[in-house]
């Protein structure tokens, strides 16, 4: 079983999150509200970039209970683009670091791949490219899909069953 453990941290470095395992997927996505909410953060005070150059966000998206706040949890901010929207960005309000997304009902945390240090897994994925408005040519290291992709689900079911039998 892999136990790699990969720590992300604010810029300031009060705030660290710690991720065990390979994490369900490494995807980069480009949907509208990825964006808003990147550019949104990007406006915070001294706040370090969110977007990629192209405009799209990239995750390493773990289970929850494989990623976990070791210090500075009492400095995370929630940030949401409509109010009671089930999507919350969490930033680290010491520096305005984008630290990780979580989707109420989901299982997982999608945390910014920009936080962490060393060597991150290789982009698996982009998805919904339909709302990319770069000029540049989408990269092709990986598959891309208008929507989400079969293989994301795919990915999310299968880690929701391993949770289910325990492992
Ligand atoms: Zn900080």
């Amino acid at each position: 079983m892999d136990l790699t453990v990969r720590t992300s941290s604010c810029v300031c470095g009060r705030v660290r999150c710690e991720a065990v395992g390979a994490p369900i997927l490494s995807g980069v996505c480009y949907c509208d509200n990825c964006q808003e909410g990147g550019r949104r953060i990007e406006a915070l005070p001294h706040a370090a970039p969110v977007l990629d150059a192209d405009g799209g966000t990239s995750y390493l998206t773990y289970r929850s209970d494989r990623f976990r706040c070791v210090s500075g949890a009492e400095l995370l901010t929630d940030y949401r683009i409509r109010e009671g929207s089930p999507t919350r960005r969490v930033v680290a309000s010491c520096c305005n670091s984008a630290m990780f997304l979580k989707f109420e009902p989901g299982f997982w945390v999608s945390s910014y791949r920009a936080r962490f240090a060393g060597d991150a897994p290789p982009v698996e994925m982009r998805t919904q490219t339909k709302y990319r408005r770069a000029a540049t040519e989408l990269p092709r290291d990986a598959p891309s899909y208008r929507g989400y992709g079969f293989k994301l689900w795919g990915r999310l079911i299968a880690a929701r069953l391993a949770m289910f039998i325990g492992r």
